[in-house]
C-alpha cells in the first residue's frame, strides 16, 4: 500500500514513479498472490516504498537522473524473495507460464544498470539465499548460496582460516552471485584471478525453470565450458542460486611496499616485468600523477617521482621474502624507489569505502570506466584517453590507476568528474567522455570492460567489441530464453517491446 503521507513529501522521481504505480495498481496483484503461494506473502512486495528501491542500481547516470527528478527505467512490477533453488525454479515456471519478465537482483551495487527494470519486470531478490552450504577442507572449496553478502561470506571464511581471495571494493554491498553474474574482479586479482578463475561450480535456474547443476571440478575436457557461458551473463541466460569457489589459507605473512616512480611508463613496465617473471604479488596498484598527488600530501619523494605503486606480497613467510627480494630488484631496474608506507596503510583502512556518492550528492557528474589494455599499447592508450577527455571538457577531472595486472596486460581504471552544471549540458559531455574512453580502448586492441560488466549502459559498444560473437550470444539467448523474459535489453541483446531505452 502506498503511504500517502510519505507520498506528499516525495521528491521528483518518487512522485513520477508513484504516478506510474497508481496507474498500474492491481495489474500484478493476481500474479503476486500466486507468487506468495510459493514463497509466503511476507516475501512478495508490491508496495510503492519497496518497489522504488528496486527502480535503480548504482549506475551513475541513473543517480544523476534521480537527483534531478527522473527515473532511469521503470519500477518493477513486484519484488519476490525466494529462499532456495527450488523456490526460484517454481517462481520461474510460474512467471514463464504468465509471460512475465524477471530480473535476478543481488544488492544492486552494479554500476552499469544491469538490475534496472526497463519494462516492469519482476525483481527476484536473492537476499534470503544467504548461507554457506559447505566448506570442503580437503579439496579447498566452499559452496555458498548466491545471495550471501560478500563481506559476510569472506568474514565467515576468515573465521575458519580461509579466504576466497575475492575482495571487490564493493565487497560489503554486493553478493557472491552478483560477482559471478558480472564477472567481477577483486583487489587481489593479480594473485587469485578474477571471479571466473575462482568459481568452479554453479547451480542455475534456466529460463524454462529447469535446474542446471555444474559440479565443481579441478579441470575437465568434455566440450566447451558451460560454466563460463553463465559467468558474466548478468541474469540474461539463467539465475545463479549456488556457487562453489576455490579457497586458500589466510596468508601467514604479508609485506606491503610503496614505490615511487618517475612516470607511468616506468611503473607499468615494472609491473609487466614482475608478472612476466612469474611473481605473484597479491596487490599491485599504480596511480597516475593526478591520483598519486591526492594520496601523498607531505611526502617529498613524490615531488620528483610522481607516480606511486603499492606492492604487496603475501603467503608463506619464505616465499614472501623471496618474492619481495626479486620484486625490489625489478623495481630498481625501472628507477623505482621505496617510499614511506603511510599511503598504503591509509588505503587498507578505507579499501571498501567509495567517495563517489559524496561527489554526486554535491552535484558533480562523477563516473568510473575500467578497460583492459595490452601492455604494448597501455601508456599510449592512457595518454590518448586523457587527451580525449580534456578535449570534451577542459574542466573535467581525469585520473587513472592500474590495479589488476597480468603477464599480458592490465586493467586501466579511470575516474572522471564534471563540475556541477545543468543536466542538459552535462549529460551530453558525460556520454561523449564514455564514447571516447570506450573507442580508444578498442582502437588500442583492448576490451571495453575488465570487471564492471555491460548492464544496460555499455550495450551500445557490444557490437564493436564482439563482432560476430554478439550474434553467437544472441543465438544462445534465443535458444535458452525464446520469450526474452530474463533481464531483457541488457548486455547489448535484444530489447523487449515497449521497453525504456538507456544510452541507446
Ligand atoms: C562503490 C562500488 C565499488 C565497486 N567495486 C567493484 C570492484 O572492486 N570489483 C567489481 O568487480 N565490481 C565492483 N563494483 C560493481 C558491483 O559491485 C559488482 O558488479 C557486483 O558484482 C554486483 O553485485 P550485486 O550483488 O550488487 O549485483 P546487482 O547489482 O544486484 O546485479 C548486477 C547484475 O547481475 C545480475 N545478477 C545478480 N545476482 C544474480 C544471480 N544470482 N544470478 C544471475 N544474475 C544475477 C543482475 O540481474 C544484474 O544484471 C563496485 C560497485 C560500487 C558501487
Amino acid at each position: 500500500m502506498t503511504n500517502l503521507k510519505h507520498a506528499i513529501a516525495l521528491n521528483g522521481p518518487e512522485a513520477r514513479a508513484l504516478e506510474q504505480h497508481r496507474q498500474d495498481a492491481g495489474a500484478g496483484e493476481e500474479l503476486a498472490g500466486a507468487l506468495a503461494q510459493i514463497v509466503g506473502a511476507q516475501n512478495v512486495a508490491t508496495d510503492f516504498d519497496t518497489l522504488i528501491r528496486y527502480g535503480r542500481d548504482c549506475l551513475p547516470y541513473a543517480k544523476y537522473l534521480y537527483r534531478s527528478g527522473d527515473l532511469p527505467g521503470t519500477l518493477p512490477a513486484a519484488v519476490v524473495r525466494p529462499a532456495n533453488t527450488q523456490e526460484m525454479a517454481s517462481i520461474v515456471k510460474l512467471t514463464r507460464e504468465r509471460g512475465a519478465r524477471v530480473i535476478p537482483v543481488g544488492t544492486c551495487s552494479g554500476v552499469l544498470g544491469g538490475a534496472i527494470p526497463l519494462c516492469r519486470e519482476i525483481s527476484l531478490d536473492t537476499s534470503r539465499m544467504d548461507k554457506i552450504v559447505k566448506i570442503d577442507e580437503v579439496n579447498r572449496t566452499v559452496t555458498v548460496q548466491a545471495g550471501m553478502n560478500g563481506g559476510d561470506f569472506e568474514q565467515a571464511l576468515n573465521e575458519k582460516g580461509w579466504t576466497a581471495g575475492h575482495y571487490p571494493q564493493s565487497i560489503n554491498i554486493s553478493t557472491v552471485g552478483g560477482w559471478a553474474a558480472c564477472r567481477g574482479g577483486g583487489q587481489a586479482s593479480s594473485r587469485f584471478g578474477k571471479i571466473e578463475d575462482i568459481v568452479i561450480g554453479l547451480t542455475i535456474v534456466l529460463p524454462d525453470g529447469e535446474v542446471l547443476a555444474i559440479a565443481p571440478q579441478a579441470r575437465r575436457a568434455v566440450g566447451p565450458s558451460v560454466k563460463d557461458i553463465f559467468i558474466g551473463s548478468e541474469g540474461t541466460l539463467g539465475i545463479v542460486t549456488e556457487l562453489t569457489l576455490r579457497i586458500w589459507a589466510v596468508p601467514q605473512a604479508t609485506e606491503d611496499l610503496v614505490i615511487a616512480f618517475p612516470d607511468v611508463g616506468a611503473a607499468t613496465s615494472c609491473a609487466r616485468d614482475m608478472m612476466q617473471a612469474e611473481l605473484r604479488p597479491a596487490i599491485v596498484r599504480i596511480y597516475d600523477a593526478e591520483e598519486t598527488a591526492s594520496r601523498t600530501s607531505g611526502l617529498d619523494v613524490f615531488q620528483s617521482l610522481p607516480v606511486m605503486m603499492f606492492l604487496s606480497f603475501s603467503g608463506l613467510r619464505p616465499l614472501v621474502a623471496a618474492e619481495k627480494s626479486v620484486g625490489l630488484e625489478i623495481v630498481a631496474r625501472h628507477g623505482g624507489k621505496e617510499a614511506p608506507t603511510g599511503p598504503f596503510r591509509d588505503w587498507r583502512e578505507s579499501r571498501y569505502v567509495s567517495a563517489s556518492q559524496s561527489w554526486t550528492d554535491k552535484g558533480y557528474f562523477m563516473d568510473t570506466v575500467e578497460v583492459t589494455l595490452p601492455w604494448s599499447t597501455l601508456v599510449n592508450g592512457y595518454e590518448r584517453m586523457a587527451e580525449r577527455v580534456r578535449a570534451v571538457s577542459p574542466d573535467a577531472h581525469f585520473g587513472a590507476h592500474w590495479s589488476h595486472v597480468y603477464p599480458d596486460g592490465a586493467c586501466q581504471y579511470m575516474t572522471f568528474r564534471l563540475p556541477p552544471m545543468p543536466d542538459a549540458e552535462a549529460l551530453p559531455l558525460h556520454a561523449a567522455i564514455w564514447d571516447a574512453l570506450q573507442e580508444v580502448a578498442l582502437d588500442c586492441g583492448g576490451t571495453i570492460s575488465h570487471h564492471h560488466g555491460v548492464g544496460v549502459f555499455r550495450g551500445k559498444w557490444m557490437r564493436r567489441e564482439h563482432g560476430v560473437a554478439l550474434d553467437v550470444l544472441q543465438a544462445l539467448k534465443d535458444a535458452l530464453d525464446p520469450g526474452n523474459l530474463f533481464n531483457p535489453g541488457k548486455m547489448g541483446l535484444r530489447q523487449a517491446d515497449g521497453a525504456v531505452r538507456i544510452n541507446p
